[in-house]
């Protein structure tokens, strides 16, 4: 029941994995609401900073436009002051962790703060599907990082680095799969299946 999540302060960690176009920042939005928890994104963080012209956003700018990843250091700073101003564990993270590094950072975090990930929901979607959604959204939002060749090192950047974050969740039973091919209401569904 939605009005239960709205007033809980009960810890929840729900982590929304997959690679960059299987619809993660959806899904996060809309679920995030449903569920009464924060939505954390990292990549919004960052082109907040961007959009800013701050020293991180200006440290940034150049790596996300390469489709690389932002130094461990960076990431974990910003997400480890906005979960410890929070008044309470609720969290979406969306594109976070992405690393080994990121994964460990995130379990001493909430060891220190009392909680544990809720569920690791790895989006699915194939390659040829992927590069049709990015190449659409290019069109649509403009982002300096979706032009073709930065989304295919995004890609490559996820195989290599994000992926074997699925066996490491796995391993603690917390990885849920999830098919994210079908319309929005469809893949929401499919989550919400598959949080407890
Ligand atoms: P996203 O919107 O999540 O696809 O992120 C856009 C870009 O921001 C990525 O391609 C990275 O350059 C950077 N970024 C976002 N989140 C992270 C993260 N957790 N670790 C490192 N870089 C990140």
């Amino acid at each position: 029941m939605a009005a239960a999540h709205d007033t809980t302060t009960a810890p929840e960690v729900v982590l929304l994995m997959g690679p960059p176009g299987a619809g993660k920042g959806t899904q996060a939005s809309l679920l995030a609401e449903e569920r009464g928890l924060t939505k954390l994104s990292t990549g919004d963080m960052l082109r907040d900073h961007v959009r800013r012209g701050t020293p991180l956003g200006e440290r940034a700018q150049a790596i996300m436009e390469s489709g690389e990843l932002v130094p461990d250091d960076v990431i974990v700073g910003m997400v480890r002051a906005t979960m410890q101003a929070a008044p309470a564990v609720r969290f979406l993270l969306d594109g976070f962790p992405r690393t080994p590094a990121q994964a460990a950072s995130l379990d001493a975090l909430l060891d220190e703060l009392g909680a544990r990930i809720t569920a690791a929901v790895a989006l699915e979607v194939d390659d040829d599907e992927l590069v049709q959604r990015l190449v659409q959204r290019a069109h649509e939002e403009g982002r300096s990082d979706d032009n073709e060749d930065t989304v295919r090192n995004r890609m490559e950047v996820y195989r290599r680095q994000t992926q074997p974050l699925l066996d490491y969740y796995a391993g603690h039973g917390a990885l849920k799969r999830v098919d994210g091919l079908g319309d929005v209401d469809t893949v929401t569904g499919r989550i919400r299946e598959v949080l407890p």
